[in-house]
């Protein structure tokens, strides 16, 4: 960035100010714009972007500086943290040897059923079992 560039100063719409003394004028500005200044954020990509606060938002997503679109969503409160790279790591890898057990519990259970309900009328209507007859009156 060459130090003798213009910028347009956020305060006032007729300050026209050269890079290098940009900052010291940002400071003497804001002072006879302390209404305003107050009402300005500072964009998180250069510090010389004063922008309204409600369009910082707007303005990090298409400033000319940002160059790292995750910075700002890091710079954020609330960002949800990177889940860590040990999750993956340590969630084992399925077993070959498992296909036989989760064979078994995928089988439908109704055929179990089914084969119960087959040798259910079996048992009431079975014959009682003979009397042992001849033992008591043997031949002697
Ligand atoms: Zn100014
Ligand atoms: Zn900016």
């Amino acid at each position: 960035m060459e130090p003798g560039r213009l910028l347009q100063c956020p305060y006032d719409q007729s300050h026209r100010v050269r890079a290098a003394r940009f900052p010291y004028h940002l400071v003497k500005c804001q002072r006879s714009h302390e209404q305003l200044a107050r009402s300005l954020a500072t964009c998180p990509y250069n510090a010389r972007h004063k922008v309204p606060r409600a369009e910082l938002r707007s303005h990090a997503a298409s400033c000319a500086d940002n160059r790292q679109p995750q910075l700002f969503r890091e710079l954020s409160p609330g960002a949800p943290a990177e889940p860590p790279a040990d999750a993956a790591a340590t969630a084992a890898p399925p077993c070959h040897e498992d296909w036989e057990a989760d064979a078994a519990e995928a089988a439908p259970p109704f055929v179990l059923d089914f084969g119960a309900a087959e040798q259910l009328p079996a048992g009431p209507s079975s014959p009682p079992p003979p009397p042992a007859a001849g033992s008591a009156a043997g031949p002697r």
